[in-house]
């Protein structure tokens, strides 16, 4: 009788592992991390900066280390172009198709909209999440879980004509609801299935429709969205709700910034180096310390939203789930020629990355990948020209910051892909990182950006 029992007991004891582990086995999830703009030399720069030039990151002491091959095609003649923006991008990682600049999800030419990682993977079952530090409606996130033919449209008030920084910058008739499309990009988030929502861009949810009767913001809340507007609020959320937080009307404020806000600046010449290139004198700017930005202190930081992201889409979660988190603003300071900004940014997505590690510690089938999306314009110059003897003036043509590192050095960062306002974007490859899932898994090392969206499908099995 004994006997028996003992063996009843094993046979139940052997069918309950047995189901956990089948459990454990189904419960995959992505964890995708996104640094727009993260280039190499911006992750040299933060190193230099945060850690020392011999120093390690955290992305450093990542177990898988490879590189994806950016693809963007022109929108009439479909060949290739070699400089990308964050629209097509981010399609590429959520859709695995190549698209023209500025498309969010859709095909170029054609206009057809492509299927995202977040759709197929709610479709299966999983729960998602899309948490980033610009508005939500931002080129990245929005590729994820919109489909519009242009970036710009993120409110139903900017559908047609639309106007920024003075300029006329196209748009997105054959996406109106009236037309029979999806709307803006505010309004199909509003509607989608994607669990969770983090970031700004409140403005793109109050904007009235095209009728004027009704907001994104009222689809969110009809589609089941609890919406909070402060960090405070997350204490209210119970952890199976629908969130909307928005927590800016805009992007949300930078940790970093240059001290009395400075950015890189031209190098100043004397009277007579006006007169002659050769003669004369040009001076650098003065060299500047990175300090902490005030308007940063309310906002939520990545790595507190990327915490609550993942303890809102695991809670009693057995099916599994997809976030992507992106550290949008590594991109913006670029673009404004502000290296601190950058630094604070990239320090931002490094505790982002923490937290998705200290999750993958308890949950092994956890996938993550950290990458960028396109390259940037700043580079690390030297402080001191190598032709500095010759007797001439030898400065950049461009503009530079001189930052004041911890271990007593200055670090040169030159700014020259445009003479606009805003600096461009460059073309090189981008870095991408992964936790042991991805060695395991067999990611190689050099790939087409894309080819990141193949790779993520499969682990989910949504093909
Ligand atoms: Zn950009």
């Amino acid at each position: 009788m004994a006997i028996h029992r003992h063996f009843v007991l094993t046979l139940i004891l052997a069918s309950f592992i047995s189901a956990t582990n089948a459990l454990a086995d189904s419960t995959k999830s992505v964890i995708l991390i996104i640094g727009d703009g993260m280039d190499d030399h911006q992750i040299t720069i933060a190193r230099n900066y945060l850690v020392g030039s011999r120093g390690t990151l955290l992305l450093d002491k990542m177990p898988f280390r490879g590189v994806a091959q950016v693809l963007t095609i022109d929108e009439v003649s479909g060949l290739p172009v070699y400089v990308a923006d964050s629209a097509n991008t981010a399609t590429a990682l959520a859709t695995g198709q190549v698209t023209s600049r500025g498309r969010i999800a859709t095909s170029a030419g054609k206009d057809l909209d492509l299927p995202t990682i977040v759709e197929l993977a709610n479709r299966k079952g999983y729960r998602t999440g899309l948490v980033t530090t610009s508005s939500i409606t931002d080129a990245t996130p929005a590729s994820f879980a919109a489909h519009v033919s242009s970036r710009y449209c993120e409110s139903p008030a900017a559908m047609v004509d639309i106007v920024k920084y003075g300029i006329e910058l196209g748009s997105c008739i054959d996406d109106l609801k009236a037309n029979g499309g999806l709307g803006s990009i505010s309004e199909q988030l509003a509607k989608s299935n994607v669990h969770l929502l983090l970031g700004g861009g409140r403005q793109y949810f109050t904007a009235n429709n095209e009728a004027g009767q009704s907001s994104a913001m009222k689809l969110a809340a009809e589609n089941g969205f609890t919406i909070i507007n402060s960090w405070k609020e997350i204490d209210h959320l119970h952890p199976n709700d629908k969130v909307l937080g928005l927590f800016a009307e805009e992007h949300l404020p930078v940790k970093l910034k240059g001290e009395a806000g400075r950015s890189a600046e031209a190098p100043k010449k004397s009277m007579l180096n006006h007169i002659n290139n050769y003669f004369g004198e040009v001076t650098l700017p003065s060299p500047m310390n990175c300090i902490a930005n005030s308007n940063f202190m309310d906002t939520p930081t990545l790595k507190e939203m990327s915490k609550m992201a993942i303890k809102q889409l695991s809670y009693e979660n057995r099916d599994g789930f997809f976030l992507m988190i992106e550290s949008a603003s590594i991109d913006k300071q670029s673009h404004e020629r502000k290296p601190c900004g950058s630094v604070g940014e990239l320090d931002q997505l490094i505790d982002a990355v923490s937290v998705a590690l200290e999750y993958a510690k308890e949950n092994p089938d956890t996938l993550i990948l950290v990458t960028s999306d396109h390259t940037h314009a700043a580079q690390i110059v030297p402080d001191k020209s190598l032709f500095s003897e010759y007797p001439v003036p030898v400065y950049t043509p461009g503009k530079i910051a001189r930052i004041f590192t911890k271990e007593g050095g200055i670090l040169a960062i030159n700014y020259a892909t445009s003479n606009f306002e805003a600096e461009e974007h460059t073309g090189a490859n981008v870095p991408i990182f992964g936790n042991n899932v991805a060695v395991s898994e067999k990611l190689p090392t050099y790939m087409l950006q894309a080819d990141v969206f193949s790779f993520m499908a499969r682990y989910l099995e949504l093909n």
